[in-house]
C-alpha cells in the first residue's frame, strides 16, 4: 500500500531499534510491579505509583517529567456503613442481604484497601419497593417495557443486567423512566464463557464477583464541579447538588450469586426470549414478587459519599528536534478499581516499556522531529477526569499544536477496538511479529484481517469508529485531535461492549494475565510495538502519516447510511421537504479536495521545510475543522460533527450524531413538524462543517 510515511533513511532504522528494544519480560516486570497493591484514584497508593512512574521515566531519560494535580469530585463507599440490598418481609425485617464484598483471591488475603463493589457517584438513600426486570436497561429495552408490555416503573426499583452498553446510560434510562433505584447484575450469559472455570482456575467471573464502575452521564464534561475549566485550587466549583451528570437515585452492582436470590421469586409477565439470561430463574419482569412472596419488598441501602479529592497525572516529554511545537501524545490511565491487572495496567505497562525504549533510543543520539508527550492519567474510572482536566488546562496549546493522540488503556481483551483516521496500519503491522501459536509466519496484519474482515464492501481488517469510555474522549471529541487506539480483542462481532468476565472486579490480578491472557507476554509486546510505532511515525515522519482520502471514503459511507436511515420515513421527508443533497454535495467537495490534496503531496518538494510545514499543518488541522464550537444539542463538550459517543451507549461511536439524534424515534414524535425542522437544521450543520473542512484542504493561495 502506497504511503506517505517514508522518511530520511535513518528514521526507519531508529524505528526498528525502538520496537526491537521492547521486551516481553520487561513488560511482565512492569505489570508485576504496578499491580501489587490496590490503587484507586485519590488513594495514597495511587500517588505512590505516580511518584514511582515519574522517577522511572526520569531515569529512562525523558527530557522532563512532572506531576500535575487536580482536585476533582470522586465517590467512595462509607467505611462505617456498608452498601447492600435486602429483601424485607411485611414487618420490614431483612430476610436476605447481598454480600458486602467479593471473596479475595488467594495470596491477597492480607491486603487492605480493597474497595467493595459499588457504583461510584450513586445517590445516597434507602428506597424500598417492587423490582422490575428490564433486560440490559437499554433505550430499546425500556421502550419495549413501557410501550409494548405497558409496564410503568415509576416508584419501582429496576434491576438490569450488565453488558451491551455503558452502565451510566442504563442509570440514565432508569431515572428517565421514573425508577427510584437501580440494581445492576452480571449475568453468566454475558460474563461467563462455556467450558472455562471461574477465577483462579480459569478466567470466568466467580458467582460472588461484581463489576464496579462510575454511573455518571458527563457527556464529556470532566470533573462534575468544574465543567470547562481545570480543577485547580483557585477554580470556582459548583455546589455538589449541581454537579454535572450525577444520578439522583441509588445504584448498586451485584454478582450473579446474589442476583439469583433477587430474581428467583419475581412475578409478572414472562419476558421475551431475548431477555432471558443464563441463570436458572424465570426472568419474569415483575413488578414485584409472585403471589406467595407478594408482601416482600426490596430495599437498597446506599451510603456512598461524593468527595473533592486530589488526583495526579504524570506528564513526561521528549522535545522535538525540528518541530518542537508539534505534539504527539501517548496517554493511558493508571488508577484502577482494585489491582488493575488488565484494566488499566496491561496498558500502563506497555506505556512504561515504550518510555523505556524511547529513552534508550535517545541515548543513541536519536531525537524525534516532533515533541512526544507521555501521560499517566488519574481518575479515568471516575469519568475520564485526569485526562479531561489536563485537556482543559492545556486546551489553547493543544488546539494549536497537537498532531495526534494515541490511547493506551487495557492492552488485551475488553471492548471492540481501533479506529483509524490514522491509516498506516497496513504498513505498520506487516512488520510486527505475530505472537499467536501456529501463526508465527503470518504478519500481525494478516491475522487481524483474517479474524475481523471489514464487511462485504471492503477486503481489509475492520477499523471501527471511536466511541468513548476512555481517555481519548476530550482530545478527539472535544478538541478535534486525530486519535486512535489499538488492543487485542476477542470476537468483536459477538462480544461488543460486554467486556471480559472479571472486568472491574478484584479478580483482575497480575496472575490472571500471566496464567490465562498472555503467559508469554508476547501479546502485550505486540501491542507495545503497534502503539509505539504509531507514536514514532506520527512524531518522526517528515510528512504526517494521515490519509485524507480515507476520511473522504468514511464521510461518504456515513452520509449514505444516515440518509438511508432517514428514508425509513420517506413520506414525512417528502411532506416536510427534507433533503440530504447539501450533505452529499459537501462530501463531494471534500472528496475532490482530498484527491487534489493527495496529488499535490506527490509533487511536494520535501527539501523545502516551509512547503512541508504548510501541508503538514493542513493535515494536522483537518480533524480540528470538524469541531463546532457550539457543540451538539444539549452536549456542549461533544463538539465533533462527524463523531460522538452514542446518546444511548457511551462506549459506541455514532457518525453524524446531530442528525442521528434528531431522527431518533421521530415516528413517535409529539410534534413531527418541529422534529423535522431540527433534522433539517442538523443536516445543514453537517453540510456546512464538511464543506468547511474541505476548504482547509485546498491550496492556501
Ligand atoms: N472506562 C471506565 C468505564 O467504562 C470509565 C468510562 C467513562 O466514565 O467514560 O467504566
Ligand atoms: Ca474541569
Ligand atoms: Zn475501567
Ligand atoms: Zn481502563
Amino acid at each position: 500500500k502506497p504511503s506517505n510515511t517514508q522518511n530520511h533513511k535513518d528514521s526507519s532504522h531508529y524505528l526498528k531499534d525502538f520496537l526491537g528494544e521492547m521486551k516481553a519480560d520487561k513488560i511482565r516486570e512492569h505489570l508485576r510491579k504496578f499491580t501489587q497493591l490496590p490503587h484507586l484514584a485519590g488513594t495514597e497508593q495511587n500517588l505512590k505509583y505516580a511518584e514511582q512512574i515519574m522517577k522511572e521515566w526520569q531515569m529512562f531519560g525523558l527530557d522532563s517529567v512532572e506531576m500535575v494535580p487536580y482536585d476533582v469530585l470522586l465517590s467512595y463507599p462509607n467505611e462505617s456503613q456498608p452498601n447492600y440490598i435486602s429483601i424485607v418481609d411485611h414487618l420490614g425485617n431483612e430476610i436476605f442481604n447481598t454480600s458486602l464484598a467479593e471473596p479475595v483471591p488467594q495470596g491477597y488475603e492480607d491486603i487492605s484497601n480493597i474497595v467493595p463493589p459499588y457504583s461510584a457517584f450513586s445517590a445516597k438513600g434507602q428506597p424500598e419497593g417492587d423490582l422490575v426486570y428490564v433486560n440490559y436497561g437499554r433505550t430499546e429495552d425500556f421502550s419495549q417495557l413501557q410501550r409494548v408490555m405497558g409496564i410503568n416503573v415509576t416508584g419501582k426499583i429496576v434491576i438490569v443486567r450488565y453488558g451491551k452498553i455503558f452502565r451510566g446510560n442504563k442509570v440514565k434510562n432508569a431515572v428517565l423512566a421514573g425508577a427510584k433505584g437501580i440494581i445492576m447484575f452480571s449475568d453468566p450469559a454475558d460474563y461467563w464463557a462455556d467450558g472455562i472455570q471461574p477465577y483462579p482456575d480459569g478466567w470466568n467471573l466467580p458467582g460472588r464477583g461484581a463489576q464496579r464502575g462510575n454511573v455518571l452521564n458527563l457527556n464529556g464534561a470532566g470533573d462534575p464541579l468544574t465543567p470547562g475549566y481545570p480543577a485547580k485550587e483557585y477554580t470556582y466549583r459548583f455546589s455538589p447538588e449541581d454537579g454535572v451528570g450525577l444520578p439522583n437515585i441509588p445504584v448498586h452492582p451485584i454478582g450473579f450469586h446474589d442476583a439469583i436470590l433477587l430474581l428467583n421469586n419475581m412475578g409478572g409477565e414472562i419476558p421475551p426470549n431475548n431477555w432471558k439470561g443464563a441463570l436458572n430463574v424465570s426472568y419474569r419482569i415483575g413488578p414485584g414478587f409472585t403471589d406467595d412472596f407478594k408482601s416482600q419488598k426490596v430495599r437498597m441501602n446506599i451510603h456512598t459519599n461524593n468527595q473533592v479529592t486530589r488526583i495526579y497525572n504524570v506528564i513526561g516529554k521528549i522535545r522535538g528536534a525540528q518541530e518542537p511545537d508539534r505534539y504527539v501524545i501517548l496517554g493511558g490511565h493508571r488508577d484502577a478499581w482494585v489491582f488493575g491487572g488488565i484494566d488499566p495496567m496491561s496498558g500502563a505497562a506497555v506505556v512504561h516499556e515504550t518510555v523505556r525504549s524511547a529513552g534508550r533510543l535517545l541515548s543513541t543520539g536519536w531525537r524525534p522531529r516532533r515533541t512526544i508527550i507521555f501521560a499517566s492519567w488519574d481518575a479515568e474510572e471516575f469519568g475520564l477526569l485526569g485526562s479531561t482536566e489536563w485537556a482543559e488546562d492545556n486546551a489553547r496549546l493543544l488546539q494549536e499544536r497537537a498532531v495526534a493522540y494515541i490511547n493506551a488503556d487495557s492492552a488485551i481483551e475488553g471492548e471492540n477496538v481501533v479506529y483509524g483516521f490514522i491509516c498506516m496500519w497496513a504498513d505498520l503491522n506487516y512488520h510486527r511479529s505475530n505472537p499467536e501459536e501456529g501463526e508465527e509466519g503470518v504478519s500481525l496484519y494478516e491475522s487481524w484481517h483474517k479474524r475481523d474482515n471489514w464487511t462485504n464492501d471492503r477486503d481489509a481488517p475492520r477499523i471501527s469508529k471511536l466511541g468513548s469510555g476512555s481517555d481519548f474522549e476530550a482530545y478527539f471529541i472535544r478538541l478535534g485531535i486525530a486519535s486512535g487506539r489499538a488492543r487485542y480483542t476477542k470476537n468483536a462481532k459477538t462480544e461488543r461492549y460486554s467486556s471480559y468476565p472479571v472486568y472491574h472486579s478484584v479478580y483482575e490480578t497480575f496472575e490472571i494475565v500471566e496464567k490465562f491472557y498472555d503467559p508469554s507476554f508476547k501479546r502485550l509486546q505486540a501491542v507495545a510495538q503497534v502503539r509505539g510505532a504509531l507514536i514514532f511515525l506520527l512524531a518522526d515522519s517528515q510528512l504526517l502519516p494521515l490519509d485524507v482520502n480515507e476520511y473522504a471514503d468514511s464521510l461518504r459511507k456515513y452520509a449514505q447510511s444516515i440518509a438511508q436511515l432517514a428514508q425509513k420515513n420517506l413520506r414525512a421527508m417528502v411532506m416536510y421537504k427534507v433533503s440530504f443533497d447539501s450533505l452529499f454535495s459537501a462530501v463531494e467537495n471534500f472528496t475532490v479536495a482530498a484527491r487534489d490534496f493527495h496529488e499535490r503531496l506527490q509533487t511536494l518538494n520535501k527539501a523545502d521545510p516551509l512547503q512541508l510545514r504548510i501541508m503538514n499543518d493542513q493535515l494536522m488541522y483537518l480533524e480540528r475543522a470538524f469541531i463546532d464550537p457550539l457543540g451538539l444539542p444539549g452536549r456542549p463538550f461533544y463538539r465533533h460533527v462527524i463523531f460522538a459517543p452514542s446518546s444511548h451507549n457511551k462506549y459506541a461511536g455514532e457518525s453524524f450524531p446531530g442528525i442521528y439524534d434528531a431522527l431518533f424515534d421521530i415516528e413517535n414524535s409529539a410534534d413531527p413538524a418541529k422534529a423535522w425542522e431540527e433534522v433539517k437544521r442538523q443536516i445543514s450543520i453537517a453540510a456546512f462543517t464538511v464543506h468547511a473542512a474541505a476548504m482547509t484542504l485546498t491550496p492556501p493561495a
